[in-house]
């Protein structure tokens, strides 16, 4: 099968994560008034996340209608086809994506199915830890957290009632930092309507290198590590988990820590759809892409997480941040039109202007450049975030369909279906 049958160019789209929609919505509008363009968008799910605000969904801050948007709302009033299925693999020789609900030929091909998590060599933790990539892994933890509440405000037993209180975080970079003051303070919240002795609640943040967030200015760790402090969370350095069992988590160093509650946070790897594609990998399964975002293949780009852009203007890789996802999703699919339409190709930038990093609800910072702004700037960023979000992604229309369904508002189609 090749990618058109009737004359058209299909470009699909894998993933309507940050970059897949990012790509997927850009394109619709520049293909709009072109009927020789067809868009079609595959996602095993049928609503878009935003990662950012699933540790607000983890502890109950937020409910699902606020961190994910429903594609149905997202693709509102677009010309772009949305496939409700799970991509199984790529035949790259005969230009076909193959699904668990059939095959979808293409002419041109953006990968955007975002990351896993990477367990390296640490033994049982693909079996005994949590993660938190999914609204799944989300309810699964806080179904988890609060039984153990449960449990522990009937047990006996100290030993056993401290490792049932024991919540261990893999990974001290900026999404277990942020997941520890988080889960932090919704325990605190938890003992409140539990009777479980609060002494025995302990957070552990274990980081294998001798820093917290090691990638991060000196001065972001530094205040990191003090609000860690003032909180109360234990932190290990220079000793990485080496085994999870569903009792313990052991160091490398020998400590052995009781606990039925381990949430690996210590690294990802690209989807393995890439690698099984055939396309050129790092070692992390990454796909090599050029600074168009091209792969080996070149009508096949690859885009966020599972890409490892190198930008030509620094010689460094662009972090895994939805700012530079959005990006590049839009820079692919102008490449794409301007190949379709005869234009010139753009080159991606990878470098971001500043980010949020998250200490608990009281204590963002933005941080641009070297520079760190505490309250009340970083408040305010942090409010306008998600609004940002959401009209880098879509542009206006966008945004105002996603705050009016929030606001349970019909949208303009839904009502006229109503009417009829
Ligand atoms: C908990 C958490 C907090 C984060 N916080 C921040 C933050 O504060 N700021 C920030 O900039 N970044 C943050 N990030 C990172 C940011 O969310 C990612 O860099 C960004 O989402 C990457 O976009 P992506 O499109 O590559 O992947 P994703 O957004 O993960 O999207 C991948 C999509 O592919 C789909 N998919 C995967 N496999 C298949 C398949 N086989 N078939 C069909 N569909 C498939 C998935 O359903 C998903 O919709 C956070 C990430 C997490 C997990």
């Amino acid at each position: 099968m090749q990618g058109s049958t009737d004359g058209k160019k299909r470009v699909v789209v894998v993933g309507a994560g940050t970059a897949g929609l990012s790509a997927g919505l850009h394109l619709g509008r520049l293909a709009r008034r072109r009927k020789d363009i067809r868009v079609i968008l595959v996602d095993e799910n049928d609503i878009h996340l935003m990662s950012h605000l699933l540790r607000d969904y983890l502890t109950k801050k937020r409910g699902a209608d606020e961190v994910s948007i429903p594609l149905e709302t997202a693709l509102d009033g677009t010309e772009i086809e949305f496939v409700r299925a799970r991509v199984t693999g790529i035949d790259t020789g005969r230009q076909i994506v193959k699904t668990d609900q059939g095959q979808q030929g293409y002419d041109y091909l953006v990968l955007a199915p975002g990351s896993v998590a990477d367990y390296g060599g640490a033994v049982g933790t693909r079996e005994h830890a949590y993660t938190l990539k999914t609204m799944d892994d989300a309810e699964a933890l806080r179904e988890h957290v609060v039984e153990l509440f449960k449990r522990a405000a009937r047990e006996s037993e100290d030993e056993e009632c401290k490792s049932m209180l024991t919540f261990v975080i893999g990974g001290g970079g900026v999404a277990g930092v942020e997941l520890a003051m988080s889960l932090s303070e919704w325990l605190d919240e938890l003992r409140l309507s539990h009777w479980v002795p609060t002494e025995q609640i302990e957070v552990v943040l274990v980081e294998e290198l001798e820093v917290v967030m090691p990638s991060y200015p000196r001065q972001v760790s530094e205040i990191a590590e003090s609000v860690l402090r003032e909180k109360g969370i234990r932190h290990l350095y220079g000793s990485p988990i080496v085994k999870v069992t569903p009792t313990h988590v052991h160091l490398s160093d020998g400590v052995r820590i009781p606990t039925k509650t381990v949430i690996w946070s210590g690294g990802v790897r690209a989807n393995l759809l890439i690698k099984e594609a055939g396309l050129r990998v790092y070692a992390d399964g990454r796909a090599v892409v050029n600074s168009h975002l091209q792969s080996n293949y070149s009508n096949i780009y690859v885009i966020g997480d599972a890409a490892s852009f190198v930008d030509p203007r620094t010689g460094l890789r662009a972090p895994d941040v939805a700012q530079v996802a959005r990006r590049e999703g839009v820079t692919a699919v102008q490449n794409i039109y301007a190949d379709i339409v005869g234009g010139i190709s753009r080159t991606c930038r990878g470098g971001i202007f500043g980010y949020i990093v998250s200490l608990g609800e009281r204590r963002p910072l933005v941080v641009i450049g070297e520079r760190v702004f505490p309250e009340p700037l970083a408040k305010l960023v942090e409010r306008v975030r998600d609004f940002m979000a959401l009209y880098r992604l879509g542009g206006v229309k966008f945004l105002s369909r996603c705050l009016s369904r929030r606001r349970g508002e019909v949208s303009g189609s839904e009502s006229q279906e109503e009417a009829a």
